[in-house]
């Protein structure tokens, strides 16, 4: 691991105005992520930004929404008495991530933009488009178990890693920035990117941008949300496959519904076809296992992540079930 220089900021201006001014620095907050990245070398900056004593720690409830700092660690959201309560969904997909140890230094921003757990993109021995553009794609005729069935290319099948993602995702949450130009808001959904044939590309944040908060409005899916998450481990592991689920249901019929899935994109996969189905119809398992079958349309496998083509309508349908069935 290459030296490198720490320079701590105690205000989201004052973080920018010095990231702006270096050719080869990055943010630092928990560092549950970054830390490894420079250990095994995939990333090598001069400088690291400390932002984590930076005032974005607070989880506001306002009208209509909760506003959540960018530095509030997630589980400190996972263990809100109020986000349980009104936000069920977000306090489920956080408290399956990693291990409590690892919740109590990852922030929200960090969580946001962890890299894909791909192999080959850790290691720098093998070719990767993400980590080193136009090298190839080691997971392509590779290993590849983890990997996309939504949205991939030719240069990237590797998918985003996190829990927290898929829940905001399916929330219809907004991401806060703050950069060299300003600040704007960036649609949760539209924040992660697919790979295209520009798969070092993960979001689309602007260089030496800042994540200052995530907004989530408030909604009607606190009684029927639920997070199905399948992995090898039942703890300390990623996704193969998640399922994040809201459903407003009244009198046994569904009036609007919230689906998302991880670990099978290179971005949190918001199934807006299935929830559209869902809209209207009774309670039943036909209908649940029908929204399942509408969203895996398109999905394609590269050999051993084949199984996440029956896995995947088998874990919707049950995510929908356990979510009606509270
Ligand atoms: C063993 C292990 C298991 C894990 N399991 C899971 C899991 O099951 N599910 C899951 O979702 N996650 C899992 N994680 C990932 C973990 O959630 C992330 O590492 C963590 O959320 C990153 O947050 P951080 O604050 O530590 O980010 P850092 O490591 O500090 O930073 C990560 C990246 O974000 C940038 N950054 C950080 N904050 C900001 C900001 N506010 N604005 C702009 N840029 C910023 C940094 O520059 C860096 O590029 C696991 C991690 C480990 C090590
Ligand atoms: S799937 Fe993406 S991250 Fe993995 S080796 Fe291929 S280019 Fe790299």
């Amino acid at each position: 691991m290459k030296n490198f220089q720490i320079i701590r900021t105690l205000s989201s201006k004052s973080a920018v105005t010095t990231i702006a001014k270096e050719s080869s620095a990055m943010f630092i907050a928990g560092g549950t992520n970054l830390v490894d990245l420079m250990k095994k070398n995939v990333v090598a900056p001069d400088k690291l930004i400390d932002i984590s004593g930076l005032d974005l720690k607070q989880i506001e409830f306002l009208t209509g929404k909760v506003s959540i700092g960018a530095l509030t660690k997630n589980s400190q959201v996972a263990e809100d008495k109020v986000i349980q309560e009104k936000y069920p969904l977000l306090a489920l997909a956080l408290a399956a991530g990693a291990s409590q140890q690892i919740r109590h230094m990852a922030s929200v921003g960090g969580n946001m933009l962890q890299r894909t757990r791909c192999s080959y993109f850790y290691n720098t021995d093998m070719p990767c488009n993400k980590r080193n553009p136009k090298s190839g794609c080691g997971a392509i005729g590779g290993s590849n178990r983890m990997h996309a069935i939504f949205g991939a290319s030719d240069s990237c099948i590797a998918v985003h890693p996190s829990d927290m993602c898929v829940a905001l995702a399916a929330l219809d949450a907004t991401v806060f920035v703050e950069g060299p130009k300003g600040k704007r808001e960036i649609k949760f959904t539209d924040f992660h990117r697919l790979p295209g044939n520009m798969p070092e590309k993960d979001n689309t944040l602007e260089n030496k941008e800042i994540i200052t908060s995530v907004e989530i409005p408030n909604n009607n899916f606190s009684k029927h949300s639920h997070y199905l998450k399948v992995r090898d481990r039942t703890s300390y592991a990623f996704a193969l496959i998640s399922v994040a689920v809201g459903l407003d249901i009244q009198n046994n019929t569904i009036k609007d519904a919230r689906l998302a899935m991880g670990g099978v994109a290179h971005k949190p996969w918001r199934l807006t076809e299935a929830e559209e189905f869902l809209k209207g119809k009774t309670v039943s398992e036909t209908t649940f296992r029908q929204a399942a079958d509408l969203a895996m349309h398109g999905a394609r496998s590269y050999g051993d992540n084949d199984f996440k083509l029956t896995l995947g309508p088998n874990a919707i349908t049950e995510a929908l079930t356990i979510a009606a069935s509270k």
